[in-house]
């Protein structure tokens, strides 16, 4: 999820605008005047697990429309939105920061981070997960939530008190771990905020499993599936 992790891409990335570049420049003189970037240059990361991997708590249909609609969705809008303007050339994280806050940019906003919200949402997820977590991550829930019963009564207490759609986190504050909420598309990472883990409490994260018991789906992920050494690794990158 990080800058470096994205490397790779986008050194391909560059070296394809420069190819794209230099032909263009071969046959068409006019685009002397305007750098030429490479256009759909956000690729939808690969689901870490089998569609049905995470049934029963959230079923295979869920996962195959969710990401494979709703996140590749996403990417296909976002890639629509940046084609031939510099952003194009910006990391998925350039792109959310660069953005964030600005009326007439909303939309490149809200693509972008809801690209970045599902894909650490995958990974926040895994099969046989969920349950009380250990080492340096236990401690630190003990020491912000006296507890991980408590951590898990706010958890779900924030997910479902998230008016409409929107994500629940952990997040890195300080020395100590909180639950946060956002809104729609919006995103720890856009505020300076060291996000663990999240649960996607839009609709269609639980609707078709789930109908509209938001706290059933949450209870059950936080039982089964959440991936508490993803959390661990973000916390150790947090540190
Ligand atoms: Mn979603």
């Amino acid at each position: 999820m990080s800058d470096t992790q994205l490397a790779p891409v986008l050194n391909r990335r560059r070296f394809l605008a420069l190819l794209a570049g230099s032909a263009a420049l071969a046959c068409n003189s006019r685009l002397l005047i305007r750098p030429v970037y490479a256009a759909g240059p956000f690729t939808l990361p690969p689901l870490p697990y089998p569609e049905q991997a995470l049934s029963p708590t959230i079923s295979a249909n869920t996962v195959a429309f969710h990401y494979g609609k709703h996140h590749q969705g996403y990417v296909n809008k976002l890639n629509e939105l940046v084609a031939g303007t510099p952003l194009a050339e910006q990391s998925l994280n350039g792109v959310i920061t660069a953005t964030v806050g600005k009326a007439d940019q909303a939309a490149i906003f809200n693509n972008a981070a809801q690209v970045w919200n599902h894909t650490f949402y995958w990974n926040s997820l895994r099969p046989k997960g969920g349950g009380k977590p250990t080492g340096a991550l236990a401690d630190l829930i003990d020491h912000s939530f006296g507890g991980y019963d408590p951590f898990k009564a706010e958890f779900t207490k924030v997910a479902t008190s998230q008016f409409g759609s929107g994500w629940a986190w952990l997040v890195k504050d300080g020395d100590k771990l909180t639950i946060a909420k956002t809104s729609n598309a919006d995103t720890p990472i856009a505020h300076g905020q060291k996000p663990l883990l999240t649960v996607d409490v839009w609709e269609h994260a639980y609707y078709l499993d789930y109908q509209n018991r938001r706290a059933d789906y949450v209870a059950a992920v936080l039982d089964n599936l959440i991936n508490w050494e993803f959390a661990a690794q973000n916390l150790a990158a947090a540190t």
